[in-house]
C-alpha cells in the first residue's frame, strides 16, 4: 500500500480483487490510469482461497482454472510460463486420470497474488457506500473514516452483494443486474488418509450428495499430507445452503469417509459459499452507468468461469478507460 494523499482523485476505484476486478485494475492501470483496488478479505482469494488448519492447506474454493480453449488462453500460457499455475492429471478411483486440470501453486490464491503484482490493492477494507460528491465519488469503507475520491468506479463483487451498493446510487442497469443469480455450494475440508493409502486423487460425481471430493496432496507443489475437499452437488447444496456449518460437516463427512474407506476423518470443516457459481448470468460482459462513471463485472456478466471473470473486468476498463477520456 502506497501513502496516497487522502484527496487525492483517482481515476478509478475498483471494489473486490477477485479475477475481474484485477483483470479490470491492471487493463487500466496499462493505460496509464491510477486505480486503488479494495477488498474485504484479509488477504488474496476471494473465491480462488486457500485455507489453513494448522499445517495442512485446503484450496475450498474455486477447484480448477477453467479456460474453453486452455491451449490459446494467452491468460493462462502466461500463468504457465510465470509458474502460478500447473496442470494437474489426478488419478480416479478404478486407475484412470483425469484432465489436465490448470491450478493454482503452490495454492488457488497464487494467480491471485500474481493479478495482483505491482497493483495498489488494499485488503481489509469493505466498501459499504458509494456517495457521490463535488469532485467525483467518494468511496466508504467499513472503518467509516476511510474515504477515496475517485473518477469512476467498477464493482466487481458477486451480483447480490453489488446490488447493495448500486441500489442507493440509482445505477441505470440495477434491474438487469437484480436478474443475476447464483447457487450457494458447500464445501468440506477434510483431514484424512493420504491418496496413496486410498489408491486414487479424486472422484467426480460419486453420489447424489457430491460433486466432487480430491486429494491437495496430489496437486503441483502441495505439501503430502491427507488433506481432501469435497464440493456438494448443486442439488445439495441448495437443499441445504441455509443449515449451520455442523450440520452440514455431520452430514457430509460420513458420506467422504466412506469413499475415503475411512472409519471417521480427524478433521471435517464445512464452508459455505453464498455466491458459488453463477446460475443465471447478466447476459453481458459490463454494465456501465456513463451519467455517473459507474461501471459493473463479475463472473456473473458472462457465466460460472475464471475466464468470464476476466473477460468481464477487461470490458469494464475498456468503458471506463473510454469514459475518462472523454
Ligand atoms: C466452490 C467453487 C468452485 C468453483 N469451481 C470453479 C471451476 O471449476 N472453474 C472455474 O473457472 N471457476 C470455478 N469457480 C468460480 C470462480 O471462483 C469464479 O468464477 C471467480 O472467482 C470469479 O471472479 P470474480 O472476480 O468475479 O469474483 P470473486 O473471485 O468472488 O472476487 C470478488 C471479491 O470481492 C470481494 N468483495 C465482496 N464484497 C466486497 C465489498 N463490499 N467490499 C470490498 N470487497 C468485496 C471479495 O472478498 C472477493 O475477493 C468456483 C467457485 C466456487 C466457490
Amino acid at each position: 500500500m502506497t501513502g496516497r494523499p487522502s484527496e487525492e482523485l483517482i481515476d478509478c476505484v475498483v471494489i473486490g480483487a477477485g479475477p475481474a476486478g484485477l483483470s479490470a485494475a491492471r487493463a487500466l492501470t496499462s493505460r496509464g490510469r491510477s486505480v486503488v483496488v479494495l477488498d474485504k478479505g484479509r488477504g488474496p482469494g476471494g473465491r480462488l482461497s486457500s485455507r489453513r488448519t494448522g499445517e495442512t492447506r485446503f484450496d475450498h474454493g474455486c477447484k480448477e482454472l477453467t479456460f474453453q480453449e486452455p491451449e490459446t488462453s494467452a491468460d493462462l500460457q502466461e500463468w504457465l510460463e510465470a509458474d502460478v499455475v500447473a496442470p494437474w492429471c489426478p488419478t480416479l478411483e478404478g486407475g484412470s486420470t483425469a484432465g489436465p486440470y490448470h491450478v493454482g501453486t503452490p495454492a488457488m490464491n497464487q494467480v491471485i497474488k500474481h493479478l495482483a503484482r505491482d497493483l495498489e490493492v488494499r485488503f481489509n477494507a469493505r466498501v459499504v457506500e458509494l456517495r457521490s460528491g463535488e469532485a467525483g465519488w467518494k468511496i466508504i469503507q467499513q472503518q467509516g473514516e476511510v474515504e477515496l475520491i475517485c473518477r469512476s468506479v467498477i464493482v466487481a463483487i458477486p451480483a447480490p452483494q453489488a446490488v447493495d451498493l448500486l441500489t442507493p446510487i440509482g445505477f441505470e442497469g440495477l434491474d438487469r443486474v437484480k436478474n443475476v443469480s447464483f447457487t450457494g455450494i458447500w464445501s468440506l475440508l477434510i483431514d484424512g488418509p493420504h491418496p496413496d493409502e486410498v489408491g486414487f486423487e479424486a472422484v467426480v460425481e460419486p453420489c447424489p450428495e457430491l460433486a466432487w471430493l480430491a486429494a491437495q496432496a496430489g496437486k503441483p507443489g502441495r505439501a503430502s499430507d491427507g488433506a481432501w475437499v469435497a464440493l456438494a452437488s448443486h442439488a445439495w447444496s441448495t437443499e441445504h445452503l441455509e443449515d449451520d456449518k455442523n450440520s452440514v460437516a455431520a452430514a457430509l463427512g460420513p458420506i467422504c469417509s466412506n469413499i475415503l474407506g475411512i472409519e471417521h476423518a480427524a478433521t471435517t470443516i464445512a464452508h459455505r459459499w453464498r455466491f458459488g457459481l453463477t446460475s443465471t448470468p447478466l447476459g453481458a460482459p459490463t454494465l456501465v452507468d456513463r451519467e455517473t462513471g459507474v461501471a459493473v463485472a463479475g463472473d456473473w456478466c458472462l457465466g460460472p468461469t475464471i475466464e468470464d471473470a476476466l473477460q468481464s473486468g477487461r470490458a469494464a476498463a475498456h468503458e471506463i478507460d473510454g469514459l475518462l477520456s472523454t
